[in-house]
Protein backbone atom coordinates (compact mmCIF):
# COMPACT_ATOMS: atom_id res chain seq x y z
CA UNK A 1 0.00 0.00 0.00
CA UNK A 2 1.22 3.40 -0.76
CA UNK A 3 1.24 5.57 2.28
CA UNK A 4 2.26 9.37 1.36
CA UNK A 5 4.56 11.46 3.27
CA UNK A 6 3.42 13.21 6.45
CA UNK A 7 4.10 15.62 8.68
CA UNK A 8 6.19 14.05 12.00
CA UNK A 9 7.89 11.88 9.39
CA UNK A 10 11.64 11.28 8.10
CA UNK A 11 12.38 11.72 4.62
CA UNK A 12 15.98 10.99 3.17
CA UNK A 13 16.67 13.26 0.23
CA UNK A 14 19.53 12.45 -2.37
CA UNK A 15 21.22 15.59 -4.59
CA UNK A 16 22.67 15.16 -7.97
CA UNK A 17 26.24 14.04 -6.62
CA UNK A 18 24.46 11.19 -4.31
CA UNK A 19 24.66 13.27 -0.69
CA UNK A 20 21.99 12.50 1.77
CA UNK A 21 19.78 14.57 3.86
CA UNK A 22 17.64 13.39 6.87
CA UNK A 23 14.89 15.56 7.87
CA UNK A 24 11.99 15.40 10.10
CA UNK A 25 9.02 16.41 8.21
CA UNK A 26 7.07 19.43 9.54
CA UNK A 27 4.41 21.72 7.93
CA UNK A 28 5.35 25.21 7.28
CA UNK A 29 9.06 24.44 7.63
CA UNK A 30 11.79 24.32 4.84
CA UNK A 31 15.00 22.43 3.82
CA UNK A 32 17.70 25.22 2.92
CA UNK A 33 21.38 24.23 1.59
CA UNK A 34 23.93 25.75 -0.49
CA UNK A 35 21.61 25.51 -3.85
CA UNK A 36 18.50 26.95 -1.95
CA UNK A 37 15.81 25.72 -0.48
CA UNK A 38 12.16 24.50 -0.96
CA UNK A 39 9.50 23.95 1.72
CA UNK A 40 8.30 20.29 3.43
CA UNK A 41 4.82 21.14 2.27
CA UNK A 42 6.01 20.20 -1.37
CA UNK A 43 6.74 16.74 0.02
CA UNK A 44 3.79 16.22 2.17
CA UNK A 45 1.14 14.24 0.33
CA UNK A 46 3.75 12.78 -1.76
CA UNK A 47 4.87 8.91 -2.35
CA UNK A 48 8.11 8.11 -2.04
CA UNK A 49 10.38 8.40 -5.01
CA UNK A 50 9.07 12.29 -5.75
CA UNK A 51 11.77 14.75 -6.60
CA UNK A 52 11.63 18.84 -5.28
CA UNK A 53 13.80 21.44 -6.69
CA UNK A 54 15.17 24.63 -4.85
CA UNK A 55 13.94 28.04 -6.93
CA UNK A 56 17.54 27.60 -8.03
CA UNK A 57 16.66 24.41 -9.99
CA UNK A 58 18.73 22.07 -7.98
CA UNK A 59 16.90 18.48 -6.80
CA UNK A 60 16.39 16.20 -4.53
CA UNK A 61 14.89 12.54 -4.94
CA UNK A 62 13.16 11.41 -1.76
CA UNK A 63 12.27 8.68 -0.01
CA UNK A 64 11.59 6.82 3.62
CA UNK A 65 15.18 6.32 5.19
CA UNK A 66 16.14 2.64 5.95
CA UNK A 67 17.15 1.24 8.89
CA UNK A 68 21.15 1.80 7.80
CA UNK A 69 20.44 5.09 6.48
CA UNK A 70 18.85 6.42 10.08
CA UNK A 71 21.78 4.23 11.59
CA UNK A 72 24.78 6.24 10.04
CA UNK A 73 22.50 9.38 10.25
CA UNK A 74 20.57 9.43 13.45
CA UNK A 75 22.38 11.96 16.47
CA UNK A 76 25.33 9.76 18.00
CA UNK A 77 27.59 10.28 20.84
CA UNK A 78 29.80 7.07 21.02
CA UNK A 79 30.90 5.19 17.93
CA UNK A 80 27.81 3.16 16.35
CA UNK A 81 28.33 -0.18 14.75
CA UNK A 82 28.25 -0.33 10.68
CA UNK A 83 25.20 -1.82 9.02
CA UNK A 84 27.81 -4.56 7.39
CA UNK A 85 28.62 -5.57 10.96
CA UNK A 86 25.03 -5.10 12.44
CA UNK A 87 23.87 -7.25 9.23
CA UNK A 88 25.85 -10.07 10.42
CA UNK A 89 25.46 -10.26 13.76
CA UNK A 90 21.90 -10.55 13.65
CA UNK A 91 22.63 -14.36 12.42
CA UNK A 92 25.43 -14.71 14.07
CA UNK A 93 23.47 -14.04 17.42
CA UNK A 94 20.46 -15.28 15.92
CA UNK A 95 18.06 -13.03 17.07
CA UNK A 96 14.31 -14.15 16.79
CA UNK A 97 10.74 -12.09 17.73
CA UNK A 98 10.30 -12.63 21.36
CA UNK A 99 14.60 -13.36 22.37
CA UNK A 100 15.65 -12.35 25.96
CA UNK A 101 18.73 -10.33 25.05
CA UNK A 102 20.86 -8.26 27.06
CA UNK A 103 22.98 -5.66 25.12
CA UNK A 104 25.86 -3.52 26.46
CA UNK A 105 27.00 -0.86 26.12
CA UNK A 106 24.25 0.67 24.07
CA UNK A 107 26.00 3.78 22.90
CA UNK A 108 23.74 5.30 20.68
CA UNK A 109 21.15 2.60 20.06
CA UNK A 110 22.06 1.65 16.51
CA UNK A 111 22.76 -2.59 17.30
CA UNK A 112 19.57 -1.95 19.99
CA UNK A 113 17.27 -0.76 17.08
CA UNK A 114 18.72 -3.46 14.51
CA UNK A 115 17.67 -6.30 17.18
CA UNK A 116 13.94 -4.45 18.46
CA UNK A 117 13.42 -4.77 15.05
CA UNK A 118 14.37 -8.29 14.28
CA UNK A 119 11.69 -9.02 17.24
CA UNK A 120 13.83 -8.90 20.61
CA UNK A 121 13.28 -7.92 23.83
CA UNK A 122 16.73 -6.23 24.75
CA UNK A 123 17.47 -5.26 28.37
CA UNK A 124 20.45 -2.50 27.76
CA UNK A 125 23.58 -1.69 29.98
CA UNK A 126 24.95 1.66 29.71
CA UNK A 127 27.32 3.35 32.15
CA UNK A 128 26.60 6.89 30.22
CA UNK A 129 23.13 8.18 31.30
CA UNK A 130 23.49 10.76 28.61
CA UNK A 131 23.74 7.94 26.22
CA UNK A 132 21.41 5.67 27.41
CA UNK A 133 18.42 8.20 27.04
CA UNK A 134 19.79 9.11 23.60
CA UNK A 135 19.28 6.02 22.65
CA UNK A 136 16.06 5.53 23.83
CA UNK A 137 15.17 8.64 22.20
CA UNK A 138 16.77 7.34 19.01
CA UNK A 139 14.67 3.75 18.95
CA UNK A 140 11.60 5.59 19.60
CA UNK A 141 12.28 7.77 17.15
CA UNK A 142 12.73 5.46 14.05
CA UNK A 143 10.33 2.31 15.23
CA UNK A 144 7.94 4.38 17.49
CA UNK A 145 5.83 3.40 21.10
CA UNK A 146 5.91 -1.01 20.45
CA UNK A 147 9.47 -0.96 20.42
CA UNK A 148 9.95 0.72 23.33
CA UNK A 149 7.55 -1.46 24.59
CA UNK A 150 10.40 -4.02 24.10
CA UNK A 151 13.40 -2.07 25.41
CA UNK A 152 14.95 -0.93 28.61
CA UNK A 153 18.35 0.55 28.96
CA UNK A 154 19.75 0.87 32.91
CA UNK A 155 22.63 3.32 33.40
CA UNK A 156 24.80 0.51 35.04
CA UNK A 157 28.37 -0.79 34.79
CA UNK A 158 27.75 -4.41 33.56
CA UNK A 159 31.25 -5.61 34.53
CA UNK A 160 29.41 -5.35 38.33
CA UNK A 161 27.22 -8.26 37.34
CA UNK A 162 23.43 -9.15 35.45
CA UNK A 163 20.55 -8.85 36.87
CA UNK A 164 18.65 -10.93 34.06
CA UNK A 165 18.49 -14.12 34.35
CA UNK A 166 17.21 -17.24 31.49
CA UNK A 167 18.97 -15.10 28.87
CA UNK A 168 18.56 -16.35 25.33
CA UNK A 169 21.49 -13.72 23.95
CA UNK A 170 23.96 -11.51 25.34
CA UNK A 171 25.34 -9.58 22.72
CA UNK A 172 28.41 -6.92 23.75
CA UNK A 173 30.08 -3.44 22.59
CA UNK A 174 32.41 -2.53 25.14
CA UNK A 175 36.30 -2.47 25.67
CA UNK A 176 36.58 -5.65 28.25
CA UNK A 177 34.14 -8.07 27.14
CA UNK A 178 36.07 -10.87 29.40
CA UNK A 179 34.55 -9.31 32.29
CA UNK A 180 31.54 -9.88 31.40
CA UNK A 181 32.01 -13.55 30.84
CA UNK A 182 31.55 -14.99 34.49
CA UNK A 183 28.24 -12.92 34.45
CA UNK A 184 26.74 -13.87 31.35
CA UNK A 185 27.99 -17.59 32.12
CA UNK A 186 25.08 -17.32 35.41
CA UNK A 187 22.78 -15.51 33.23
CA UNK A 188 22.58 -17.61 30.20
CA UNK A 189 20.03 -20.92 29.82
CA UNK A 190 22.17 -23.47 28.25
CA UNK A 191 22.40 -22.91 24.79
CA UNK A 192 22.48 -19.50 24.62
CA UNK A 193 24.64 -17.61 22.70
CA UNK A 194 27.43 -15.12 23.72
CA UNK A 195 28.49 -12.55 21.05
CA UNK A 196 31.18 -9.25 21.27
CA UNK A 197 32.48 -7.02 18.83
CA UNK A 198 36.32 -5.70 19.70
CA UNK A 199 37.90 -3.28 17.43
CA UNK A 200 41.21 -4.84 17.85
CA UNK A 201 42.46 -8.71 18.09
CA UNK A 202 44.60 -8.74 21.32
CA UNK A 203 41.53 -7.69 23.13
CA UNK A 204 39.70 -10.59 21.05
CA UNK A 205 42.33 -12.79 21.81
CA UNK A 206 41.95 -11.94 25.66
CA UNK A 207 37.84 -12.64 25.20
CA UNK A 208 38.85 -15.95 23.52
CA UNK A 209 41.01 -17.03 26.59
CA UNK A 210 38.35 -16.33 29.12
CA UNK A 211 35.59 -18.06 27.41
CA UNK A 212 37.45 -20.73 26.79
CA UNK A 213 38.06 -20.99 30.66
CA UNK A 214 33.91 -21.32 31.17
CA UNK A 215 31.45 -23.53 29.86
CA UNK A 216 31.52 -21.98 26.06
CA UNK A 217 31.42 -24.24 23.08
CA UNK A 218 31.46 -23.66 19.42
CA UNK A 219 33.77 -20.21 19.91
CA UNK A 220 34.88 -18.82 16.30
CA UNK A 221 36.28 -14.84 15.41
CA UNK A 222 35.87 -13.58 12.22
CA UNK A 223 35.76 -10.10 10.38
CA UNK A 224 33.11 -9.01 7.68
CA UNK A 225 35.06 -7.52 4.36
CA UNK A 226 32.25 -5.63 2.15
CA UNK A 227 33.69 -4.49 -1.12
CA UNK A 228 31.46 -2.31 -3.23
CA UNK A 229 31.11 -2.18 -7.00
CA UNK A 230 31.37 1.00 -9.38
CA UNK A 231 28.95 0.62 -12.28
CA UNK A 232 28.56 2.89 -14.98
CA UNK A 233 28.26 1.92 -18.72
CA UNK A 234 31.66 -0.10 -19.27
CA UNK A 235 32.93 0.88 -16.18
CA UNK A 236 32.18 -1.93 -13.85
CA UNK A 237 35.10 -2.91 -11.18
CA UNK A 238 35.24 -2.52 -7.36
CA UNK A 239 35.45 0.91 -6.24
CA UNK A 240 38.61 2.49 -4.97
CA UNK A 241 37.93 3.05 -1.56
CA UNK A 242 36.25 0.84 0.93
CA UNK A 243 36.64 0.46 4.68
CA UNK A 244 38.91 -1.86 5.79
CA UNK A 245 37.95 -2.38 9.02
CA UNK A 246 35.95 -1.78 11.54
CA UNK A 247 35.76 -4.37 14.27
CA UNK A 248 36.26 -8.55 14.64
CA UNK A 249 33.05 -10.60 15.87
CA UNK A 250 33.15 -13.48 19.00
CA UNK A 251 30.38 -15.91 18.88
CA UNK A 252 29.98 -18.87 21.19
CA UNK A 253 27.33 -21.09 22.93
CA UNK A 254 26.71 -21.21 26.43
CA UNK A 255 26.15 -25.40 27.67
CA UNK A 256 25.14 -24.56 30.87
CA UNK A 257 27.15 -25.02 34.53
CA UNK A 258 29.75 -27.29 34.15
N1 LIG B 1 26.84 -0.76 19.88
C1 LIG B 1 26.53 0.64 20.04
C2 LIG B 1 27.77 1.47 20.34
C3 LIG B 1 28.41 1.14 21.66
S1 LIG B 1 29.81 2.16 22.00
C4 LIG B 1 25.84 1.14 18.78
O1 LIG B 1 25.82 0.41 17.79
O2 LIG B 1 25.30 2.24 18.77
C5 LIG B 1 30.33 1.48 23.53
C6 LIG B 1 29.49 1.94 24.69
O3 LIG B 1 29.80 1.14 25.82
C7 LIG B 1 29.75 3.38 25.12
O4 LIG B 1 28.55 4.09 25.04
C8 LIG B 1 30.23 3.26 26.57
O5 LIG B 1 29.74 4.32 27.40
C9 LIG B 1 29.65 1.92 26.99
N2 LIG B 1 30.35 1.19 28.04
C10 LIG B 1 31.69 1.06 28.20
N3 LIG B 1 31.96 0.28 29.27
C11 LIG B 1 30.76 -0.10 29.80
C12 LIG B 1 30.38 -0.89 30.93
N4 LIG B 1 31.31 -1.44 31.71
N5 LIG B 1 29.05 -1.08 31.18
C13 LIG B 1 28.12 -0.49 30.39
N6 LIG B 1 28.42 0.28 29.32
C14 LIG B 1 29.72 0.48 29.03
Amino acid sequence: MTRLFAPGERALLLDSKGRRYLITLAEGASFHSHAGFFAHDDLIGCQEGTTVRTGSGARYLAVRPTLPDFVLKMPRGAQVIYPKDLGQILLLADIFPGARVVEAGVGSGALSMTMLRAGAQVSGYEIRADFAERARSNVESFLGAEALSRYSVRAADIYDGIEETDLDRVVLDLPEPWQVVPHAAGAMRPGAIFLAYLPTINQTATLRETLAEHPFVLAETLEVLLRTWHVEGRSVRPDHRMVAHTGFLTHARYIGPV
